[in-house]
């Protein structure tokens, strides 16, 4: 097995890369795991995505996001989260998936999967779990929801020209890929179990969304929930019981996203099962493992709109200095 490392990270998204940078500063021997590429969850946004946030609240390491708009595209978050790695050499391990955290006397024991299979094993004296959400759609378990026809992701809009497309989900992502399909000349229906839109859509989109509605633009049903989906149809099913079948070309579930608790429950990781929030102390974030940290969005269990790049960016800062005020790396 190679030396012993001071901090293993898992997942290089903006908080691992966030907390590589606070290992650098601090001097400290550490390796950041990836089972993707760089930013990984970023990679998989849509093309034409662009971000809610103003560039300098995707910073990290104090590094100045230059962007031409003052809400970058995913493209140049992309490129700017790479420069940083650059310019802080962080040491990052792509295509390599963490499988195994083992707390062994007074280190950790990792276990991971590399490319084609091959295995690999570190030694590291303290571990991060920095690995987000985005792999883990929330799943409704209706029959038809595997068809090849469904997404968990927006894709791009252009392809879903002419085209009968359900939008399932009330959020932001549900929102933003709704108003993107119409405008790309798609048949969209919005379903929606709530009532209504959910209050966390931004401002600047929600008048969009609800004056497209309102000229019935695009087709919105509250209330309402899906309860089949075949190749060419979905069934629905209202609040008042009403069942309707429409026809149907394709289906974005955007449904949410929840973090993977068996990788931190294997590592001795209290997580509370309703709410999938891994135990931690809110100063440090150490986890009830001794030097076993969580950091970034994975922290807030299935509420994912509570963790953002905007504030999981600063979680690095506060592992780093609890572990130099504490017994030393
Ligand atoms: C469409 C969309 C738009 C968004 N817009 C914004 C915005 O404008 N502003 C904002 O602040 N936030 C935005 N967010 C949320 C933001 O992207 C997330 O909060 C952010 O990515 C969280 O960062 P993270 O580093 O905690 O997790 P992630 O970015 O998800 O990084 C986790 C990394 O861990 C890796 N990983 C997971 N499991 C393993 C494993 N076992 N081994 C090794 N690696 C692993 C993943 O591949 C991934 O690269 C948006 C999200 C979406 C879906």
């Amino acid at each position: 097995m190679p030396e012993t490392l001071d901090l293993l990270i898992v997942g290089a998204g903006p908080t691992g890369l966030a907390c590589g940078i606070e290992a650098v500063r601090a001097g400290m021997k550490s390796l950041i795991v990836e089972k993707g590429c760089l930013v990984n969850s970023l990679f998989n946004y849509p093309n034409t995505m662009t971000f809610f946030t103003t560039r300098e609240r995707l910073e990290i390491g104090d590094i100045p996001f230059s962007s031409v708009n003052l809400k970058p595209t995913r493209a140049e978050a992309l490129e700017y989260y790479r420069r940083v790695t650059e310019h802080y050499r962080l040491p990052v391990a792509t295509e390599e998936r963490v499988e195994e955290i083992r707390p062994v006397n007074q280190h950790f024991e990792v276990k991971t999967e590399q490319r084609a299979g091959r295995c690999a094993q570190y030694a590291a004296r303290r571990v991060i779990i920095a690995t987000g959400y985005y792999d883990r759609p929330n799943l409704m378990g209706i029959p038809g929801e595997g068809l090849p026809k469904v997404s968990h992701y927006a894709l791009e809009a252009h392809a879903f020209y002419r085209r009968r497309v359900a939008v399932i989900g009330g959020a932001n992502s549900a929102a933003v890929t709704s108003l993107e399909l119409f405008r790309h000349g798609a048949d969209v229906t919005l379903i929606y179990r709530k009532p209504e839109l959910s209050r966390h859509i931004k401002y600047w989109i929600r008048p969009d969304l609800e004056n497209r509605i309102k000229e019935k633009s695009i087709r919105a049903l509250f209330s309402t929930e899906v309860r089949e989906i075949t190749d060419d149809y979905i069934t629905v099913q209202s609040a008042n019981g009403e069942i309707e079948r429409i026809q149907n070309d394709f289906v974005f579930a955007l449904t949410g996203y929840h973090p993977d608790i068996d990788l931190l429950r294997r590592a001795g990781v209290h997580v509370d099962l309703k709410s999938y929030r891994p135990a931690c102390d809110p100063k440090t974030l150490e986890t009830n493992v001794p030097g076993l940290y969580v950091a970034g969005v994975v922290l807030s269990g299935r509420h994912t709109n509570e963790i953002f790049i905007e504030n999981g960016r600063f979680h690095g800062k506060q592992i780093i200095a609890s572990i130099q005020g504490g017994a030393g790396a």
